[in-house]
């Protein structure tokens, strides 16, 4: 299990992605995980900063997709922040990542194959072996603010730390 735990790439945020060194690799669509990937956690709506951010990887020719574990109340309300303009965006709630499952129903919905696709995240046990097993390019982002973490999620960083 070991290399599907490591990242393709590393970087300190979302507002780092490199559409064109993407684009080189042959991505046409990123997944975004919502919490501490996007947003802090429990984050209900998307900021201005981040719809700006999605609309200009829109406006660069990416698809874009949200995956997430959450329930579908949650993330068709954090989805909802991307109406109102021609948004290229797709939306999987509950997807059980690290399984498989939610990448191929994001890759269906944006029509793409999976290594077209990279997936964005901050937890390794999640977006990160879940992309890799998926086939998908992975980007490992530094979670945005750990301080309001509930236990579990805690407890999950605490075992991911020999991997990081
Ligand atoms: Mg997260």
């Amino acid at each position: 299990m070991g290399h599907f735990m490591k990242a393709d790439l590393k970087i300190d945020n979302i507002y780092h992605i490199n559409p064109e060194m993407l684009k080189n690799l042959g991505i046409k669509g990123i997944l975004f995980d919502i919490d501490n990937t996007l947003e802090e956690y429990a984050t209900e709506t998307p900021s201005d900063k981040t719809i700006d951010f999605i609309k200009r990887l829109n406006d660069e020719g990416f698809k874009t997709g949200i995956l997430s574990n959450a329930k579908e109340e949650r993330a068709d309300k954090f989805i909802k922040g991307f109406t109102g303009e021609d948004f290229n965006i797709y939306c999987c709630a509950k997807a059980g990542k690290p399984l498989k499952k939610g990448f191929a129903i994001m890759a269906d919905k944006m029509n793409l194959n999976l290594n077209e696709i990279a997936m964005v995240g901050d937890q390794l046990y999640t977006d990160i072996l879940g992309g890799n097993k998926a086939g998908c390019y992975t980007i490992l982002v530094n979670p945005i603010n750990v301080k309001i973490e509930p236990w579990f999620v805690r407890f999950k960083r605490f075992l991911e730390k020999p991997f990081m």
